[in-house]
């Protein structure tokens, strides 16, 4: 297992946003993080990142354990982490919001990343001289995947990419996913639940920051997973 969560538990004062999560992320394949709102999934990937610290429990990385961690650390351990609203840097450029992380990491093989990149993500080449923040929400949704992926992470984290996004661009981000899963662990944080089903090769339910359910991508339909998230 690449990444193993156990028990894990986060408060907001002494509200319970998190309570007893533990499932684990394989090597090379995408998990998918389903439920309804307020479920306790982006308050899941902040305390993975250790945005803010864990109340109880544990997370390992490949081996070592993080919970601990700050988080440009587990950045360096192989999570690359992108975050809902995406937060790019809306006033730099495209290559120097990629180029920034590709220096950062001291990534080897530089040009070779970037060429991947950009292949992933043909826009990204197209506007490479443009302002990050004149790009439509699509583009800077495939920006901040294509940052992230300049780390050259173990394991990509994405917290709703789909949201408020123009369905040519989720297929392009669905067909990156599939490209991707090959190659690192995904860990895909998603409402939509058709788009989950197409991509999860693993999932997991939560609600009220519990783990209700999981099981294989495969068997979503036969488990009902569809029913858990209807309010
Ligand atoms: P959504 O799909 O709406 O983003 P979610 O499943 O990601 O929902 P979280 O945002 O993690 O859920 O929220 C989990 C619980 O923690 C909710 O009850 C929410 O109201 C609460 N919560 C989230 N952020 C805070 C905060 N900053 N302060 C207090 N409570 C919070």
């Amino acid at each position: 297992m690449l990444l193993t969560i156990s028990n894990l538990s986060q408060h907001y004062g002494s509200a319970r946003a998190l309570d007893g999560v533990g499932f684990s992320v394989d090597k090379d394949s995408c998990t998918a993080v389903l439920g309804r709102n307020g479920a306790g999934k982006t308050t899941l990937l902040q305390t993975l990142m250790g945005l803010m610290p864990a109340t109880g429990g544990r997370i390992e990385l490949d081996g070592a354990d993080i919970t601990t961690a700050p988080p440009h650390r587990r950045a360096r351990g192989g999570l690359g982490y992108v975050p809902q609203g995406r937060e790019i840097f809306s006033d730099l450029s495209v290559g120097q919001n990629i180029e920034i992380v590709l220096r950062n990491h001291r990534v080897s093989e530089p040009d070779a990343l970037r060429d991947e990149i950009v292949t992933l993500f043909p826009v990204l080449g197209e506007m490479w001289h443009r302002r990050g923040g004149d790009l439509s929400g699509g583009q800077q949704q495939q920006l901040a995947i294509g940052r992230a992926l300049a780390s050259r992470p173990k394991m990509l984290i994405l917290d709703e990419p789909t949201e408020g996004i123009q369905p040519s661009i989720v297929q392009a981000i669905e067909d990156a996913i599939r490209d991707l899963k090959g190659r690192m662990a995904i860990l895909l944080v998603e409402q939509y639940y058709d788009f989950a089903r197409s991509v999860a090769d693993a999932y997991v339910v939560l609600d009220r920051g519990r783990v209700v359910k999981s099981g294989k991508g495969a068997d979503m339909e036969r488990d009902g997973v569809a029913d858990l998230l209807t309010v």
